[in-house]
């Protein structure tokens, strides 16, 4: 049990979430279990995993911009009288619903306080001296607590800088705002620098046989997971693979994550006629109609954090389908990725044609097969004038595509995100210049 413990203790850290060695994470199996001894937080885990009846609690103070953004959230959400922060992404709503703010500074008795926060919610953000602590409970497994932790960080980032360019279009921003923005600009700014630079090497396809095809698909996962375009259990990745048996469509499980799925590959047939079905992905069904319907070969799906960001601003502050969006907007939007210099091409130079701007759709559509599901408008959108590179879904993540293998489709969510990025810093510069001449 220690081992799992450290593991994802680890994992935060690996993932630029908290300090190496700084989460705390308990267990209780026969005894308690703690990833590290003489932690000064261990009388609250202890009374926190006791009084819940949980099997597995994390307390964890994030770092960064994660840090930033998830203080700022937190007082802002008590300042305002309300006890929860309410994220408004996919994986925040399908998931966490919303985030119960704990405030440390006044209550005598603070495992108490997080023990009712954790018998509503899986995690909960807890004020303590000055700063935000994540703390999350598990029923099962140790891993749940990670996964809470790290879309909980997710769910914070992408909720701070959405409504901070919101408050910017609306003209909102106080001096205190752009204070605080900067601050938070430059955490962000030091956290880009730890992210690896140099384009991951990945395998060239076309691939031999399926063997050869997930070892791709778990190289292409890791990946996605290092550069810091997912958490690393959300996303998924497929392949479509000629094999001696007929045409197989590779598909990550459900819930794995993303940077270790070796053994968590389901092998589905593109004919339809068997499927492992109940554990692949749950957005397997999306797979298979862009498969169906297009040239791509391989499907690599990422929630990159200002592409996500940026699908989530709208210019339309007075929109009658306001609160649908994620459902039913029906304004057509795109992102377009200018063209890059020559040069500048990345991915092992095979970043496909960069001479052209790269037209990246914003389409809308939930998790799922209802009829508003992303299995209907996303393989529109991606199969749309001979194939496209990738869709962003609404509020909630890229999914880039590629004909031959997965240099290309990493090439795309790299790339995006980074023009996103830079796309977003723009318009909030912009709308504050306006709003101030104005
Ligand atoms: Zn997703």
């Amino acid at each position: 049990m220690i081992d799992q413990l450290t593991k994802y203790a680890a994992k935060l850290a690996e993932a630029g979430l908290c300090a190496p060695g700084e989460p705390l994470l308990a267990a209780l199996d026969a005894e308690l279990c703690l990833s590290h001894a003489g932690d000064a937080r261990q009388p609250v885990a202890d009374a926190v995993i006791y009084g819940l009846g949980a099997s597995a609690l994390l307390l964890a103070e994030p770092i960064g911009a994660c840090q930033g953004t998830m203080l700022a959230l937190a007082r802002q959400a008590l300042e305002a009288g309300q006890s929860a922060v309410i994220p408004g992404d996919c994986e925040t709503r399908t998931f966490l619903h919303d985030l119960p703010v704990v405030d440390g500074e006044s209550t005598g008795d603070l495992a108490n306080a997080i023990i009712d926060a954790l018998k509503r919610r899986k995690g909960c953000i807890v004020l303590h001296q000055g700063r935000a602590l994540m703390a999350a409970a598990g029923s099962v497994s140790p891993e749940q607590t990670f996964v809470t932790a790290s879309s909980m960080a997710f769910a914070c980032f992408v909720a701070y800088f959405s409504q901070h360019l919101h408050a910017a279009r609306a003209g909102r921003l106080t001096p205190k705002r752009r204070a605080e923005f900067a601050r938070i600009r430059a955490l962000l700014l030091a956290d880009l620098a730890r992210l690896p630079s140099a384009q991951p090497r990945l395998l060239p396809g076309p691939f031999a046989g399926a063997d050869q095809a997930r070892a791709a698909m778990i190289e292409a996962g890791r990946a996605v997971v290092e550069y810091g375009l997912v958490d690393s259990s959300f996303g998924n990745v497929s392949c479509r693979q000629h094999t001696p048996d007929g045409e197989l469509l590779l598909v990550s499980q459900t819930g794995s994550a993303l940077d270790e799925l070796s053994g968590l590959i389901d092998p589905c047939r593109m004919d339809g006629s068997s499927c492992v079905g109940l554990t692949a992905s749950s957005e397997y069904s999306a797979h298979k109609a862009i498969y169906d319907g297009g040239p791509a070969r391989v499907i690599l799906h990422g929630h990159p954090r200002f592409a996500v960001i940026l699908s989530l601003d709208c210019d339309k502050l007075d929109c009658p389908g306001l609160g649908d969006c994620h459902r039913a907007c029906a304004t057509p939007r795109a992102v377009v990725v200018p063209a890059m210099p020559a040069g500048e091409a990345t991915a092992d130079g095979t970043a496909a044609d960069t001479a052209s701007p790269l037209l990246i759709p914003i389409v809308p559509g939930e998790v799922g097969t209802g009829p508003y599901g992303l299995c209907n408008t996303l393989p529109q959108a991606l199969n749309a004038e001979g194939g496209r590179r990738g869709a962003i879904v609404y509020g909630h993540g890229l999914f880039a595509t590629g004909r031959e293998d997965f240099r290309e489709a990493f090439a795309t969510l790299l790339e995006v995100e980074r023009f996103c990025r830079e796309e977003y810093f723009r318009r909030v510069a912009e709308l504050d210049q306006q709003s101030s001449s104005a």
